[in-house]
């Protein structure tokens, strides 16, 4: 069989979806080119999840550290230091970097660095500093992620958003943050535990707006007493350089100061310059790529995954998305996503960790519903002056007897729900949770002892 295009799949983009892809084409056989203009691991690795995480756990330490005078552990007061942090981070990211490549070029995909666009339905162009080269593909996948909003607010170039935070030179003393969602609250926390004095503003009624209404209410005074100050119904209106720093000036006509003001106010498809007019790939809100159930676009020979064609910004999403396009293009075409329950996290301390449905979207769904919910001191604070506390709360729709939400915030509350949220797709009723057993004394007992 002759072939007219040089690959059959052609990935612009080398985050989660577009490696996750690459990599599963050419284990199937396919040749594969990968465009990336960037470092390899895209978002998540680069600047999202795995930096975050890894800032994460430096934060939790700052606790861990506090609390261990009340197990009889006698240290002297902790320093810390935010340069060694930076240094192995980016070391970590260097060789996941190269973790990457590796990965792609073991299974046989062909590497391209530049910055790709569409030239028509079966060509791109990718553009590098050895000039600009064009290839063709029989399939095209549009993988480019996501970039950082930032709101027109004068003096927003002051600013910065969460790409910059993870290399910000000195540590901010004074940090005011804009948002309420996971990128605002997470950063929040985590430079709060480090020792920056963090403003947190968010235009709503309350933060993490969409998760379920205890555990928004628990997060924002958790984060009160933590000494965040979170200011709700609060914007900035604008921005300027002042003597101390920066002078962010607030809608009650109050100002505050700070050394590092960060944007977490959303994230938009990275569409620009990708030639989308040029190849007829249709295009929805804030540019998003539209895509069918197969994530074809409207050009049958485009299909798109992840953060651009801004649906659910999650990396497992991503991933998924790019097996189900490679298993419909190169394999059996069963695999599909079920978006139902999807299990996610906030990586605050503590953490959040949800699964399901919210108890107002279970109430507007099946109507009567059934709460279990449990506040308490964990074990290990029996112990310490940490005055933390934990929430756990299943939603049940009372006709089924089937959990629908599962809702946590507490120590390692990511861990401890992604276990649960398999039981939860299996379609697990309240009585069989009531049936399992608790693993004693643990804090995930909880969910099998609520009654
Ligand atoms: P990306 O990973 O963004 O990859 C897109 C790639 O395409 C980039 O490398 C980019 O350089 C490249 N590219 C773009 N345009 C072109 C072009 N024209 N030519 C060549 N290359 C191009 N998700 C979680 O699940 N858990 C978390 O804890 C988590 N934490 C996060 C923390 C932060 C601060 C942020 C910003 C995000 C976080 N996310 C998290 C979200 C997660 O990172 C994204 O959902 C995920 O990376 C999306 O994958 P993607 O493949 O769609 O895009
Ligand atoms: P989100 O969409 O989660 O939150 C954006 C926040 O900014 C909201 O609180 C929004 O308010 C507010 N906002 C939007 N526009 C403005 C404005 N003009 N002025 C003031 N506030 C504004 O985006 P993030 O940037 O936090 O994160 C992007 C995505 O990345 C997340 O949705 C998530 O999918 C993913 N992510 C996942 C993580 C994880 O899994 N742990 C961690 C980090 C990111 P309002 O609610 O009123 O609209």
């Amino acid at each position: 069989m002759s072939h007219p295009h040089q690959f059959d799949l052609f990935v612009i983009g080398g985050g989660s979806g577009g490696v996750r892809a690459a990599r599963w084409a050419a284990q199937r056989g396919a040749r594969v080119a990968l465009a990336e203009a960037a470092a390899l691991g895209g978002t998540c690795v680069n600047v999202g999840c795995i930096p975050k995480k890894l800032y994460s756990y430096a934060a939790h330490y700052a606790h861990d550290l506090r609390d261990a005078a009340g197990f009889g552990w006698q240290l002297k007061p902790p320093g810390f230091d935010w340069s060694v942090l930076k240094a192995n981070r980016a070391r970590e990211i260097l060789r996941l970097n190269g973790i990457y490549e590796q990965l792609l070029l073991g299974a046989g995909v062909q590497v391209v660095r530049g910055w790709a666009s569409l030239a028509d339905a079966h060509t791109v162009h990718v553009q590098s500093a050895g000039g600009l080269e064009t290839f063709t593909a029989r399939h095209i996948l549009l993988a480019t992620g996501g970039t950082p909003v930032v709101p027109e607010v004068a003096g927003a170039e002051l600013g910065v958003s969460s790409d910059a935070m993870f290399d910000l030179d000195p540590f901010p003393r004074r940090l005011v943050v804009v948002g309420g969602g996971y990128i605002a609250c997470e950063f929040a926390s985590i430079f709060h535990s480090l020792g920056a004095k963090v403003h947190l503003l968010y235009r709503g009624e309350q933060v993490l707006r969409g998760f379920d209404d205890d555990v928004r209410q628990f997060v924002a005074t958790h984060f009160l007493r933590e000494g965040i100050d979170l200011r709700l119904g609060m914007e900035a209106v604008s921005l300027a350089r002042g003597a101390g720093g920066i002078d962010v000036a607030l809608q009650d006509g109050t100002t505050l100061q700070a050394d590092t003001v960060l944007f977490a106010t959303g994230r938009v498809p990275n569409v620009s310059g990708l030639g989308l007019e040029d190849a007829g790939v249709e295009q929805g809100r804030n540019g998003a790529i539209v895509v069918d159930r197969h994530y074809r676009t409207s050009v049958p020979s485009i299909h798109a995954v992840g953060d651009v064609t801004a649906r659910v910004q999650l990396t497992p999403v991503a991933l998924g998305e790019a097996m189900a396009v490679v298993d419909h293009l190169f394999g059996e075409g069963r695999r599909v996503l079920d978006y139902e329950i999807i299990p996610t996290a906030v990586f605050t301390h503590p953490n959040v960790g949800t699964a399901g449905l919210t108890e107002r979207q279970a109430r507007e769904r099946f109507g009567k519903v059934t709460v279990f919910r449990t506040d308490f001191k964990p074990l290990r604070h029996t112990l310490t002056e940490n005055p933390e506390r934990c929430l756990m709360k299943l939603v049940v729709d009372a006709n089924s007897d089937r959990v629908v939400g599962l809702h946590m915030v507490g120590p390692d509350a990511g861990e401890i729900v992604q276990g649960f949220a398999v039981a939860m797709r299996a379609g697990a009723t309240k009585a069989l949770f009531d049936s399992t057993l608790g693993i004693h004394p643990t804090i995930a007992e909880e969910f099998v002892t609520l009654r």
